[in-house]
């Protein structure tokens, strides 16, 4: 709930003409259990921050964070590392986040290590296990990270993960480093695990076409703020705010009774340390308005579940 992180903020001595970077500006959403909702917007636009103060592998400024109806932020340290244990993440680049000098048995066996969990014989057994749910098997147990392909890495990644019985799955941008062809491979194995262990998953990514098969929501991100928010087909058939229009514009969509309502984005994303006043999308909006550019769009929910922050559908906007 209004989840906030400035970097920079606390900084004694920011000079003249520096300002704090609002990676992430007051974002608010929920994740219902079972489900995977889906976070999308260009680099830089806060998901992935998001993503990680949820695991408070950063802290957040301001805001809070309930998970099972408790805030993480208040936790002592031993409801912490329960809740670390409860919430795992996938990263963008599974090489970078395996140590390259452990062999891979080594590697999905830590978690459990650190999370105090069986013994040396059913870690071990279990390691076997993971291996196979994520369609490797025994015999890549003794290899190295670098003696595998990006998919299969991403595999290793996802198998560790799961290694600690975890009820949340972050997931990072995990199929962006990918070939086109690995990655609905790698998407189709997140969906059979979520539906064999029960797994709720924030699932981010830069390019709505990758969240789309397997979204239940999504959450469209720009400038450190969520600018539209709504169930998976309501948003991909009926967008409401420009730039999610502009990010759907740039997904061919093969079907020509689709008529796309076009939108060009031009330009680059404004400096998250130095943003727009006003609506952050004024700068490149091909409907700009003179109040987007003074006053902040309220977010609004317009049909059941489907929220936006646009002045185009403020009352008075929509009756002309
Ligand atoms: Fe465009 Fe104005 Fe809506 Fe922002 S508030 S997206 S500038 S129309
Ligand atoms: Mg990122």
């Amino acid at each position: 709930h209004d989840l906030t992180k400035h970097f920079g903020a606390n900084r004694q001595i920011l000079k003249k003409e520096q300002h704090p970077v609002k990676a992430v500006d007051g974002v608010s959403f929920s994740i219902k259990e079972g489900e995977t909702l889906g976070l999308v917007g260009e680099s830089g636009c806060g998901k992935s921050t998001t993503g990680r103060m949820l695991m408070r592998l950063i802290n957040p400024t301001d805001g809070s964070i309930r998970f099972q109806g408790k805030n993480l932020l208040e936790m002592n340290d031993k409801d912490m590392r329960l809740a670390r244990k409860d919430i795992q993440m996938i990263f963008q680049d599974p090489y970078a986040s395996l140590n390259p000098r452990h062999r891979v048995e080594r590697i999905i066996e830590e978690p459990m290590i650190v999370h105090k969990m069986g013994n040396k014989v059913s870690r071990k057994k279990k390691v076997h296990e993971l291996l196979e749910t994520v369609g490797l098997n025994s015999s890549h147990a003794k290899r190295y990270p670098h003696q595998f392909s990006g998919g299969q890495r991403q595999r290793i990644g996802i198998a560790r993960a799961l290694a600690v019985e975890p009820k949340l799955i972050i997931a990072d941008e995990p199929v962006s480093a990918l070939d086109v062809s690995i990655q609905s491979q790698v998407l189709n194995l997140l969906e059979d695990l979520q539906a064999n262990f029960d797994l709720t998953f924030l699932f981010i990514a830069h390019d709505l076409s990758v969240v789309k098969h397997i979204s239940d929501r999504v959450g469209v991100m720009y400038l450190g703020k969520i600018v539209e928010m709504a169930d998976r087909d309501e948003l991909y058939n009926n967008p409401k705010h420009p730039y999610t229009k502009a990010l759907l514009s740039s997904v061919p969509i093969p079907d020509p009774e689709f008529e796309q309502d076009y939108v060009e984005l031009k330009g680059d994303m404004p400096s998250p340390s130095d943003p727009p006043k006003g609506c952050p999308f004024h700068t490149r909006c091909p409907h700009v308005m003179d109040v987007c550019k003074s006053a902040v769009p309220a977010y609004q929910e317009k049909e059941d579940g489907h929220t936006v922050a646009c002045h185009l559908y403020d009352d008075q906007y929509m009756a002309i």
